[in-house]
């Protein structure tokens, strides 16, 4: 490991800065981003990562020397603050606090007021000449030690609600009843004295040892906490669900302690740059007076406003810091706007007030919800803060994916009476069955219902039920609180401090209002206002009108070079995709036409051509076919009128279209006018052994030109009439499961003939037309050189690629893939996102050779990873014109494209 492991920060200098986060965590590089930038901030050290890797690795201890290295830097904290650490007469306080590379909002552990103790006690008395503020700061220390370090990190578990830091909480609540103070700020300095003893009384009585005195061993108790707090419950399972390796490990920084409790002219808060909820470009924060951070995140005491644009329903009547102090506003106001400047991005910003001081305490890159990230991806290109090829990196797609989010219909809203109001802390509507308890939430949602984790407020130790809950609903809490903070990371919808809800997990039930709501209950929730609803609400789309959304994905296509097409097997779907930005059809399943809506009678003719008998009777029944499949193939061309679509012949084996079921097979012998006998001995020789690799795609164009024949002739005139009414269709053929040049001469030969017909009834010389083939078997991919002398595109088939590539049957897959993720044998589901390794050198192989032999060969993808971002960045990267996928991937896909091309 690296010699320094200890780095220096204060104003106007500093060891790190802000490009050093995996080794001194996002906190620590950006404390001495900011010290270097000459913003105030309190003196302080940053411990790196690696000593926390080190700790690990060697069975929890620390490397030699750091002791050594943490007293110098203390020393050098000291003498800027002109206080010693464990001195009487003027001792100086520190924190401790995690930080890793990347935010895990409350995930680790943090120690404040470290340093005080029966002999600090004094001399900070006469310092600060507060008796009360100095009995609270130990009150906090003995909270969060016995918390932080004695128990979680000394791998206790305690029974839900009996935790230290839970006991310790009730005594204090037991005080302030008996003193009939309403608020903890109205406990005077004796009763805090008091408290302090009863708590040290209880840390020994309930987990067995001394609080400590030693000022160096409460130091290194909390520094070993928060390195502990890697490993902690909560924020194993928060890196799991985010990915985050677990190797990476956590910095630990020391910094000297200020004070937003010190009177009424100090406080503490915390701030967005802009706002996080919607992104609007308005500096929004929250604040208390005379209080420290952790209590504007508990949800204890309503935090106010820092400005009248922050203000809501909750805190209206507050005072707000620009009109309580405006010179320390300004400077606040000031200082944000300097480090969105510098860091050109949205910033999560924490400051405290001491005395009338103004300190900067954190900044970071703020989470945002998916409606925030793109507005300001849009407004930040517009202010030139950035550029596109960054605006494009600025919104996930999963955040997208947000916008793309069901609403609660907006017509259904009208006509519902809210029953509470809160705060809108993650837009969209959700609804779902209530549930009281994270470990509901999971349960639930594994057994398939909808849920809404309904809680007082949540905690770090709720975040699998809140991954698992619709939404999470909270009776306390501001926009800065856990639920708000985790919930907006997440895109989810997520209501908090809705003041109306009595919540009682005990009896599993909830009180708005003068009603009472119990667990199972549904109820429905608007995120994007703050209404909680009873009962289930209808949910629609959101995305059709967003202008935002639209002129960031034009962001996004100036970006990219990749093509985005959809899946759509009808002319609804068209219609929506292209809404969506669809540059035409990358696959259309002609056999879709004979499910669902309306297919009842192309089926039955469709039945009729299996079972004939002969050439004769089949012809006769495909003519009869012929108006159904052309008015789809016409509708679907006209509604992507000017812009190519891929029209795939048959695929599937003609038996899935034969009935099983007994009744229903009598049913249609009786339709067809033939015996149960002959349908059954039809039904029969249909049968095969493995229909996947059976009689499908080609093969039937093969054995039954006729086929064939229909549907070319159904595109083509499709196309000759569409050109008559003035419009400019552009059919691309698409021949499936081909995997030798000459099965498609064979088709392509039928195809030339059939557009010389129609040519000639329509009177026309030309229809714009390609024919080319699907590459889904492996075959076709090594033979692709050949295959390009007649095909004039290629579509890579990636959903049988994948089967036959595998050798894995798309529909049994079921039965053993979840092991083999579990065991880590497969690192994804490889019918989700392309196995790069092993198929995507079949793909790269079919494109090299396709385009040797033609260079300017078409080649796209329709299989389902056309909507995987992963798999669009290696489409692109392997060069194909586009990809395609289903309507509501477009808007992702064109993201992914985007981003495609600036990660490459
Ligand atoms: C494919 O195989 O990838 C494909 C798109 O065709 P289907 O899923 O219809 O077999
Ligand atoms: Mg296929």
């Amino acid at each position: 490991m690296a010699k320094k492991q200890v780095y220096f920060f204060a104003k106007g200098k500093a060891e790190g800065n802000a490009e050093m986060k995996n080794l001194l965590g996002g906190k620590g590089a950006n404390l001495a981003e900011m010290a270097k930038l000459g913003v105030p901030v309190p003196p302080g050290f940053t411990i790196t990562t690696e000593v926390c890797s080190h700790y690990y690795q060697n069975k929890r201890t620390y490397p030699k020397g750091l002791k050594e290295k943490v007293q110098a830097a203390l020393k050098d904290v000291e003498k800027l603050m002109g206080k010693k650490f464990g001195d009487t007469e003027n001792p100086l306080l520190v924190s401790v606090r995690s930080g890793a590379r990347r935010s895990m909002p409350g995930m680790m552990e943090t120690v404040l007021n470290i340093g005080l103790n029966e002999k600090t006690i004094p001399g900070l008395i006469k310092l600060s000449g507060d008796r009360r503020f100095v009995y609270d700061a130990y009150r906090r220390l003995i909270m969060m030690y016995s918390d932080v370090v004695m128990e979680k990190a000394a791998g206790i578990e305690p029974v839900e609600d009996q935790g230290i830091r839970k006991q310790l909480e009730k005594i204090m609540g037991w005080m302030k009843k008996e003193k009939g103070c309403k608020s903890d700020t109205d406990l005077t300095a004796n009763d805090l004295k008091n408290l302090c003893s009863l708590f040290k009384a209880k840390v020994k009585e309930v987990l067995g040892k001394d609080f400590p005195d030693d000022h160096n061993e409460q130091l290194w108790g909390a520094i070993g906490a928060v390195f502990a707090s890697w490993n902690g419950k909560r924020a194993v399972s928060y890196r799991k669900i985010e990915g985050i390796p677990d190797e990476w490990g956590t910095a630990v920084n020391v910094q000297a302690m200020v004070f937003g409790n010190m009177g009424s002219d100090s406080a503490t808060g915390v701030g967005f740059t802009r706002n996080p909820g919607n992104g609007e470009n308005q500096f929004y924060g929250e604040y208390l007076i005379n209080a420290q951070g952790e209590d504007v995140v508990a949800g204890i005491r309503t935090p106010a406003p820092v400005n009248e644009y922050s203000k809501s329903e909750h805190n209206k009547n507050l005072i707000s810091l620009e009109k309580a102090m405006p010179k320390i506003y300004k400077e606040l106001f000031t200082v944000q706007k300097r480090l969105e400047r510098h860091y050109r991005d949205m910033l999560d910003i924490e400051f405290t007030i001491e005395n009338g001081q103004f300190f900067m305490l954190q900044c970071r890159v703020g989470k945002r919800n998916g409606p925030a990230a793109v507005r300001m991806a849009v407004d930040m290109l517009k202010e030139k803060l950035i550029k596109k090829e960054e605006a494009v990196m600025r919104v996930t797609p999963g955040q997208l994916d947000e916008l793309l989010h069901p609403i609660i219909d907006p017509n259904a809203e009208k006509t519902h009476k809210a029953i509470a109001k809160g705060l809108p802390a993650g837009p969209g509507g959700a609804a779902g069955q209530i549930v009281f308890t994270a470990q509901e939430a999971v349960e639930w949602t594994k057994q398939g219902k909808k849920v809404i984790l309904v809680r007082e407020e949540t905690n770090p130790e709720d975040v699998e039920g809140m991954r698992a809950a619709q939404a999470i609903l909270t009776a306390r809490g501001g926009m800065t609180s856990h639920a708000a903070l985790v919930a907006r990371g997440w895109g989810k919808c997520c209501i908090v401090g809705c003041g109306a809800l009595q919540v009682d997990t005990d009896k599993k039930e909830v009180h708005v209002n003068g009603q009472i709501l119990k667990v199972a209950d549904w109820i429905t929730l608007n995120g994007t206002k703050g209404n909680v609803y009873i009962g289930q609400l209808p949910m629609m789309d959101a995305s059709r009108e967003n202008i935002i959304l639209n002129s960031f994905l034009k962001v996004c296509d100036a970006v990219r070079t990749l093509g985005i097409r959809t899946n759509a097997d009808t002319p609804d779907d068209a219609k929506k995709a292209r809404q969506f930005g669809a540059e035409g059809i990358g696959l259309f399943r002609t056999e879709h036409m004979f499910y669902g809506k309306g297919s009842d009678e192309p089926l039955f003719i469709l039945r009729k051509m299996i079972v004939s008998k002969t050439i004769e009777e089949r012809k006769k029944a495909l003519d009869e076919l012929f108006p159904y499949v052309k008015k789809d193939i016409k509708g679907t061309l006209e509604a992507m009128d000017g812009l190519p679509v891929v029209v795939r012949l048959l695929d599937p084996p003609l038996h899935e279209f034969v009935p099983r079921e007994p009744a229903k097979l009598e049913q249609l012998a009786k339709d067809l006018n033939i015996t149960m006998d002959e349908l059954s001995k039809r039904a029969e020789k249909l049968h095969e052994s493995n229909p996947m690799m059976g009689h499908r795609g080609v093969r039937l164009g093969v054995t039954y030109p006729e086929i064939s024949r229909m549907q070319i002739r159904a595109i083509f005139e499709s196309a000759a009439e569409l050109i008559k009414e003035g419009k400019k269709p552009y059919p691309e053929i698409m021949i499936p499961v081909v995997c030798d040049v000459k099965e498609l001469t064979d088709q392509i030969a039928i195809g030339r003939e059939v557009y010389k017909e129609v040519l000639a009834k329509y009177n026309l010389k030309k229809i714009r037309n390609m024919f080319g083939t699907m590459i889904e078997i492996p075959r076709a991919s090594l033979v692709a050189n050949k295959i390009a002398e007649v095909a004039e595109f290629f579509s890579f088939g990636t959903n049988d690629m994948t089967q036959m590539g595998f050798g894995f049957s798309r529909d049994d897959i079921g039965a053993f893939l979840p092991d083999y993720l579990r065991k880590g044998i497969l690192p994804k589901d490889p019918f989700q996102s392309i196995d790069q390794e092993g198929i995507g050198e079949l793909l790269k192989i079919g494109i090299q050779r396709g385009r040797k032999t033609r260079k300017n060969l078409e080649v796209g993808i329709c299989g389902e990873h056309g909507g995987d971002p992963d798999s669009i960045e290696f489409c692109h990267k392997v060069g194909m014109d586009y990809v395609s996928c289903s309507p509501f991937r477009v808007p992702i896909a064109r993201l992914a494209a985007a981003q495609a091309v600036v990660n490459n």
